[in-house]
């Protein structure tokens, strides 16, 4: 029976990645010549091919062309597997797993990091029909292993330099510090154990340095005077509104933990969009939210923390109980904020992700309880609709603990 060369599935997925059929070393694709007497007619999709079409003479030199080519595509894309969850993807996935544990909400997004392995044969626009042949023939490049499954992880060199800070050691040494990547391991662990003597490490004290350079070069990221930020509190529909004096930041000491309180001074949290506020306090049903209108008094020095970190939303702590274990991710991070709080930066400027609909910023503050940066202008109760997508994820919502970042 011929069959045709379209009728394999694969021209598109060959040409994605720059696969030809005279790559694939295929003395069975024949070509539909001009002279022919007889029309020709593909046995699996009816149609009568034109010439110069590629074909196979039967079903057993099409099915020998389709091993070959999938051996072929299956290692092109092997080369952007640098990793799986059964050798370095593990200690990715213990880590998100004990950074999650116990949290109302996960602080780490479930597959934030890497993508399944289906994930990753679509996004190499595989034609399903052949996942499994595919995933069959896939190769970790770290561990070799093959027969990967279906719903197993695998990652790539850049989610592993996300997930282990490694974007921190590039971000020092842009400004001449060379920190190693064991060197900065070694750090976390120490933060772990012994908190207050960051600084007495050799990599706290570079950390501190590149901070201080990028400081000192003016390379921060600048908030000029009289830009407005908006800062939102959720209160039940039926209480009384939050007054001014409500929006500043707990006295230092009694702030409850969160992303930058570790660093033992009070932390005021705003947002450069105002329709993105509703979405960094997660309000629930019954809850009304009032919004602050605040505009800075001078020009504000920030430290741009997307520059240090990638995927950063992942190391920082939200949880606000007082009896949960330091976790070793936000160390790092807090580390970091420490810093900056010392070298002379007025606060934090963060990427918001609560929103994939549009691009806004987030700012932490430091010492932001009284009217010298900032000024209150206005607040007013703030309407929005809560639209939730199907009645899981709403009660979900109603059943989590609220939890206010901004
Ligand atoms: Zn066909
Ligand atoms: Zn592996």
């Amino acid at each position: 029976m011929t069959i045709c060369f379209h009728c394999t599935k694969l021209g598109f997925v060959m040409k994605q990645h720059s696969l030809s059929v005279a790559d694939i070393e295929s003395p069975e694709v024949l070509i539909v010549g001009y002279k022919r007497q007889k029309e020709l007619a593909c046995g699996e999709c009816g149609r009568v091919l034109f010439p110069e079409e590629m074909y196979f003479e039967d079903e057993r030199d099409y099915e020998s062309f389709v091993r070959k080519t999938l051996d072929a595509i299956a290692e092109k894309i092997s080369a952007q597997l640098d990793y799986c969850s059964r050798c370095d993807g593990y200690d990715i996935e213990r880590s998100i797993y004990l950074v999650n544990k116990g949290e109302a909400r996960d602080l780490i997004k479930e597959g934030a990091y890497g993508q399944t392995v289906w994930e990753f044969m679509s996004d190499n626009d595989i034609p399903e029909r052949y996942f499994n042949e595919i995933r069959k023939r896939l190769c970790c490049r770290n561990c070799g292993r093959r027969d990967l499954e279906i719903g197993q992880r695998v990652y790539s060199e850049d989610d592993m330099d996300s997930f282990w800070g490694r974007k921190l050691i590039s971000f020092a040494f842009s400004y001449g510090i060379n920190i190693g990547s064991a060197d900065l391991e070694e750090f976390r662990t120490h933060l772990y154990y012994r908190p207050m003597l960051a600084m007495q490490h050799e990599v706290g004290g570079q950390i501190f340095a590149a901070i201080q350079r990028q400081f000192e070069e003016g390379s921060y990221y600048s908030l000029a005077a009289g830009s407005e930020l908006f800062r939102g509190r959720a209160r039940n529909k039926d209480g009384a509104e939050f007054s001014a004096h409500d929006f500043w930041a707990p006295p230092d000491g009694a702030a409850s933990h969160g992303r930058y309180n570790s660093i033992g001074v009070s932390v005021l949290y705003c947002c450069s969009d105002k329709q993105s506020v509703p979405y960094e306090i997660h309000p629930s049903h019954e809850q009304a939210i009032d919004i602050a209108t605040i505009t800075a008094n001078r020009e504000l020095k920030l430290f741009d923390i997307d520059k240090a970190f990638e995927g950063f939303e992942g190391f920082v702590g939200s949880g606000n109980e007082e009896t949960k274990l330091i976790k070793r991710h936000y160390l790092l991070t807090n580390f970091v904020g420490a810093c900056c709080e010392r070298i002379g930066y007025d606060g934090i400027k963060y990427d918001g992700v609560a929103r994939r609909d549009a691009h806004y910023v987030n700012f932490a503050f430091f010492h932001s309880k009284d009217d010298r940066k900032l000024s209150i202008v206005q607040t007013a109760p703030y309407f929005f609709e809560i639209v939730y997508k199907n009645p899981l994820s709403e009660w979900l919502r109603d059943n989590l603990e609220s939890n206010a970042r901004v």
